[in-house]
């Protein structure tokens, strides 16, 4: 896919063209975090700052799934976070926490509620991606960070959102980086995008910018 999409001029223009028509942003579950707050039906762990839930009745039907893999472990998940674009499905989004856990610390000290508007930019990224025959999965370099962990990563910024479960790095098998920056560029929910040559994308939901890593 690399070489159809990043190495064809005329393939660029073709996918980033049709990127702008915005046919995947327009059916993304906007609903969940623009009009809903969300937590755990059951009670969540203490490092959890779950909001009290306010179901909302399902409407369109779709089913908004992702699919991660964790790069270090190979740890995978492939599941819903919504069942219907408004709410969230509790156990699909706890199991995408949980792979973009901390891995540097204790599971019960790394694992927090990733921001929902990431895991949405996620989301439409890799659906984009599908639509157009890309089935990979996202690759998962490095999600929450613990401040330890991230005063330790190589070239982390002070008040990184990966602090905040606001940012991920990733890439997606057969898509270059290039290309793949330039779509979380395009998706609305995202903030902050960085192109890191070495092997991945960062994206967050902060303010809008780019930089090459
Ligand atoms: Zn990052």
């Amino acid at each position: 896919m690399r070489a159809s999409l990043a190495s064809s001029r005329v393939g660029r223009r073709v996918f980033l063209g049709t990127l702008l028509c915005g046919w995947v942003w327009s059916s993304w579950p906007q609903a969940v975090l623009a009009s809903s707050s969300w937590g755990p039906p059951d009670g969540s762990p203490a490092s959890l700052s779950g909001s009290s839930s306010r179901l909302r009745k399902a409407s369109s039907g779709q089913t908004y799934r992702l699919t991660l893999v964790r790069l270090e472990t190979g740890e995978r998940a492939s599941v819903p976070f919504s069942l219907d674009g408004k709410t969230l499905y509790w156990p699909g989004y706890k199991q995408l926490c949980a792979i973009l856990r901390d891995e540097h610390v204790p599971p019960d000290q790394g694992w927090v509620q990733i921001d929902v508007t990431t895991i949405e930019a996620l989301w439409a990224v890799q659906e984009y991606l599908r639509r157009a025959g890309i089935q990979s999965p996202i690759v998962v370099h490095s999600g929450y960070r613990t401040p330890q962990t991230n005063a330790q990563t190589e070239g982390a910024a002070r008040n990184s959102y990966h602090m905040w479960g606001k940012a991920v790095d990733f890439h997606v098998p057969g898509v270059g980086l290039d290309d793949l920056a330039g779509i979380c560029q395009a998706c609305p929910a995202s903030g902050g995008v960085g192109y890191y040559p070495a092997g991945w994308v960062h994206l967050d939901t902060g303010p809008k910018r780019f930089w090459m890593g």
